[in-house]
């Protein structure tokens, strides 16, 4: 099931909706922000959202496989404002559970495999749709997942997929754990970042994959930098009605 139907073929807005999906590692987050910083669009990280759902009940000790209790778990999260997503223009967003900020708690591997676990099922999916659209319906905002291109905004005027080579993506990974002081070994982050993958890809409902209309990246053949400038290009292309 996907929403393609509900939303209206591509809008025009005065500022357009930038959506860059891809897997795990390929750099998304580090574009997006920066993209977001020299457009001065609102970012949005759906990943943070997922995250959420498996911390919320990971601290609820509801368990992970239990896909009923996590579905009625999202709906009350979203619907009692329990969770929250702070975003506002050319800064990182803020994921907020339980009136908490919540940064590192959501990185750890262990949250990272539960994110993709949760994401499988259809109320979860359904619950943050119409919060992740809440944010971009105006324009001007950049959001980074692995659905923006296809299901949350398919009349998105900028669609970007970053991809790179499976090390490339673990080694990244691997360096920000690491930086954070989560200590962990490569072949582990390199087995994990697979796994995710193919869980994201294979799934029945808004699967990982490109847009039609998207354009693919791969950005083990670029810097950080140069990827930034062929996206902040394309929107600034749109702003003008190229
Ligand atoms: O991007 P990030 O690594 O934070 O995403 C964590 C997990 O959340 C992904 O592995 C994926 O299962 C899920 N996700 C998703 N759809 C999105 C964003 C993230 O299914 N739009």
């Amino acid at each position: 099931m996907t929403d393609e139907k509900s939303t209206p073929s591509r809008a025009r807005r005065p500022r357009p909706i930038v959506a860059i999906d891809g897997p795990a590692g390929a750099g998304k987050s580090t574009v997006a922000r920066e993209v977001a910083v020299a457009l001065g669009y609102v970012l949005v990280d759906t990943g943070a959202l997922y995250r959420a759902i498996a911390l919320g009940a990971h601290l609820r000790k509801t368990p992970r496989d239990d896909r009923h209790a996590i579905e009625s778990l999202a709906e009350e999260l979203v619907a009692s404002g329990a969770l929250e997503m702070h975003a506002r223009a050319g800064q990182t967003p803020t994921l907020v559970l339980d009136g908490v900020a919540r940064t590192d708690e959501l990185r750890t591997p262990d949250i990272s495999q539960g994110a993709s676990v949760v994401s499988r099922y259809p109320g979860v999916r359904a619950a943050l749709l119409e919060l992740q659209r809440s944010f971009g319906r105006q324009g001007g905002v950049v959001l980074e997942g692995r659905d923006i291109g296809t299901v949350v905004f398919p009349d998105a005027e900028v669609k970007f997929f970053l991809t790179a080579t499976d090390e490339r993506r673990a080694h990244r990974r691997h360096a920000e754990l690491v930086e954070r002081g989560t200590e962990s070994r490569f072949e582990d982050v390199l087995r994990e970042v697979r796994e995710r993958d193919e869980r994201d890809a294979a799934r029945d409902i808004a699967p990982m994959r490109a847009a039609e209309d998207a354009v693919v990246l791969d950005s083990s053949e670029r810097t950080i930098a140069e990827v930034v400038a062929v996206i902040c290009d394309a929107a600034r292309q749109c702003e003008r009605g190229v």
